[in-house]
């Protein structure tokens, strides 16, 4: 389906839960977070559902995110579900690669074939900064094991202040070369103060090419990461949801005040 704005809407992110594991600074706030309750998350049925009636609407492309979707009690077998649907051309998963060591098999026997970790230091202390309560060891002993499993491609995502240029981006740039992973640095965003910015090595961040839809794990349907407007699968019914969101897909974000990253899956 084609928006206002000539794109064609094809790329359905999917939030699976908005709970993690771990507490990077800027994602989510370190204490006061409230979470969704249970009893307003999708099912598996709900999600599998909506990922069939986006393919009938021309959706190709689907990734998997969170909050950590490694903590979704079940997530083998919800990827598991996705997959068997024919017509996704491009499925992904987005992680932090902390509980990779123990799902990365399981994973890809499910029919996963591609994976993003997110990774923006090498030195463990930073990362232990960076996510309040990581272990970097546990993400380098993830990707290991998903490069030995036969992921393909393992990507690197690597939040910047402004560029690769940075000590911590550039030791993370050596050591993809050196392991076959694709690095991509994304500039620190603020939903907030609408401050967003193109991802270096990959497609986020710049509208005019923009092919999303946003699908949050209590059903709502979001057009823009950078904007308040959502539509709720629930209440409209998947065609509905999904129709308003592409019409009212704004031609450029703005902000978003109600919504963070870990509750819309980045
Ligand atoms: N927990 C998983 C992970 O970290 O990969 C998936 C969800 S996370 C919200 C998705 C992506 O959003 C991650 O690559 C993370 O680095 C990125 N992200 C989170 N907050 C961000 C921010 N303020 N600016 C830019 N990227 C951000
Ligand atoms: Fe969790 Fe990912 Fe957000 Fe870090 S970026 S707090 S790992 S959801």
């Amino acid at each position: 389906m084609f928006d206002q704005f000539n794109r064609r809407i094809n790329y359905l992110r999917i939030s699976v839960t908005d709970r993690c594991n771990l507490r990077c600074t800027y994602c989510m706030p370190e204490e006061g977070i409230i979470q969704m309750p249970h009893s307003q998350i999708l099912s598996f049925e709900e999600i599998v559902a909506i990922t069939k009636v986006a393919v009938k609407n021309g959706f190709e492309k689907v990734r998997i995110t969170g909050g950590e979707p490694l903590v979704r009690k079940g997530i083998v077998e919800l990827v598991g579900m996705l997959t068997a649907i024919e017509g996704i051309t491009d499925f992904g998963m987005t992680t932090n690669g902390t509980l990779l060591k123990q799902f990365a098999q399981p994973l890809y026997d499910a029919g996963l074939k591609r994976i993003n970790v997110s990774l923006d230091t090498l030195n463990p202390e930073r990362y232990k900064t960076i996510t309040r309560v990581g272990k970097l060891s546990d993400v380098l002993e993830g990707l290991a094991e998903a490069k030995r499993v036969g992921f393909n491609p393992i990507k690197l995502n690597c939040v910047v202040e402004k560029d690769s240029n940075e000590p911590d981006a550039r030791a993370v740039k050596v050591f993809a070369q050196a392991n076959g992973f694709i690095a991509r640095f994304i500039p620190k965003m603020n939903l907030d103060e609408g401050i967003f910015g193109v991802v270096e090595g990959g497609e986020g961040g710049n509208c005019s090419t923009c092919n999303r839809l946003r699908l949050t794990a209590n059903g709502i349907l979001k057009p823009c990461l950078f904007s308040d407007r959502g539509y709720n699968v629930r209440e409209l019914g998947i065609e509905k949801a999904i129709e308003m969101a592409i019409n009212n897909k704004p031609a450029c974000g703005m902000a978003n005040r109600t919504g963070e990253f870990y509750n819309i899956g980045g």
